[in-house]
């Protein structure tokens, strides 16, 4: 007998992230993870170097401090928020507590790929609903639904297409789902959104019992590397969360700083702000050059390429890597005449206006 993992272990791709080389350039632009471009809050950053001076003692595991700050932002009960490394780790624990083998999750068919994988970690099976336009479908998703789902994961704004639903669709969604399905509501990109129609779910995470909202500290407020996101929901769920996490899951220095973050609300308007500028400029000048936008309420796009004459997305890709420029590819995501693209600070945006305009007329 030798060492072998779980049956389904191998199977499994794993993530990559977007890439951040090209060679011949000391420093390309990096469009492809949906960073924030303006960086972090510069209290945040101060947070983190004061963090260092204690880098021997071990952080708060129960993460009081981070928690509070919640609360007091969003005006929520802090026993009924946990915090992970990263909303992935969140993810993750979700599958080692509610998912056996054999269960089965539920997504929308351009769902992000964690969810995926959080079911394919636990033995579970991921069934994908299909879309309509690149958007969640209620009733595709619904379809979905048997005795073996645990639970249900959506993605509002969707990474990668930036398509969303509005909070009617995700009541409506929440009604149809038997009470056994844990409806699980990615908000990464909740902050963006503009629209008055949209809710991050907090309300109904706060009032249902099998409805959790995840959040990040990766995306507006630019924590990505600190490794920090946080969910809220039933206090059973909370619960269960809390128990089959490490018990120092986060660091003392992105703990200080996801505090120090969410307490400053003139970066994350700034970052809003610089966001809706540059999303409307990108959407608007690729439309210029024949190209498909979807509709994004997020700070990325998803672009289109019509395959015949060499423009194809592949070609698209290469054309931009060599002036420096990164975008990701998502054929992972069955979008292979698509290349998602983040809004990046005004000279890069530019650069890739530009560049795409030249790679069109070639
Ligand atoms: C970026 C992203 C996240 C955030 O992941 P972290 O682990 O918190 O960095 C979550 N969901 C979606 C859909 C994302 O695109």
């Amino acid at each position: 007998m030798s060492v072998a993992p779980l049956p389904g272990i191998l199977d499994i791709v794993p993530y990559k992230g977007g890439e951040a080389k090209v060679p011949g350039f000391e420093k390309p632009w990096k469009l492809s993870s949906n960073e924030n471009p303006l960086g972090c809050s510069p209290r945040a950053l101060q947070a983190y170097r004061a963090a260092a001076d204690e880098l021997a003692i071990y952080p708060d595991g129960e993460h009081a401090g981070l928690r509070t700050a919640i609360a007091h932002r969003y005006g929520l009960d802090a026993n009924r928020i946990m915090c992970g490394s990263g909303s992935d780790e969140i993810f993750q624990l979700l599958g080692r507590a509610f998912l056996d083998q054999g269960d089965e999750v539920v997504q929308s068919a351009h769902g992000f790929l964690v969810y995926r994988l959080t079911a394919q970690q636990a033995g579970a099976v991921c069934i994908s609903a299909p879309e309509t336009n690149l958007t969640a479908d209620v009733d595709a998703l619904l379809g979905c639904v048997t005795t073996k789902t645990k639970i249900m994961f959506l993605a509002n704004p969707n990474n990668p297409t930036g398509t969303y639903l509005p909070y009617s669709e995700i009541k409506r969604l929440h009604a149809g789902l038997p009470s056994h399905v844990l409806l699980v509501l990615d908000a990464a990109y909740s902050e963006y959104v503009q629209t008055n129609d949209y809710s991050s779910g907090l309300e109904l995470a706060g009032q249902e019992g099998n409805v959790l909202m995840t959040r990040t500290f990766s995306k507006i407020h630019g924590l990505a590397a600190a490794r920090v996101g946080w969910c809220y929901g039933p206090q059973l769920v909370i619960d269960a969360l809390n128990r089959v996490r490490g018990p120092f899951n986060i660091s003392a220095p992105g703990l200080a700083a996801a505090e120090a973050a969410i307490l400053d609300q003139d970066f994350a308007n700034k970052s809003i702000i610089f966001n809706a500028q540059w999303l409307a400029y990108l959407t608007q000048e690729i439309r210029l050059l024949g190209l498909e936008v979807t509709p994004s309420v997020g700070n990325f796009l998803l672009v289109r390429f019509p395959g015949e004459n060499g423009k194809t997305s592949s070609a698209a890709d290469n054309f931009l890597r060599e002036r420096g420029l990164i975008v990701r590819a998502v054929k992972a995501y069955q979008l292979d005449d698509y290349l998602r693209i983040s809004v990046g600070l005004e000279e890069p945006n530019r650069l890739l206006v530009a560049a795409l305009k030249d790679f069109m007329a070639s």
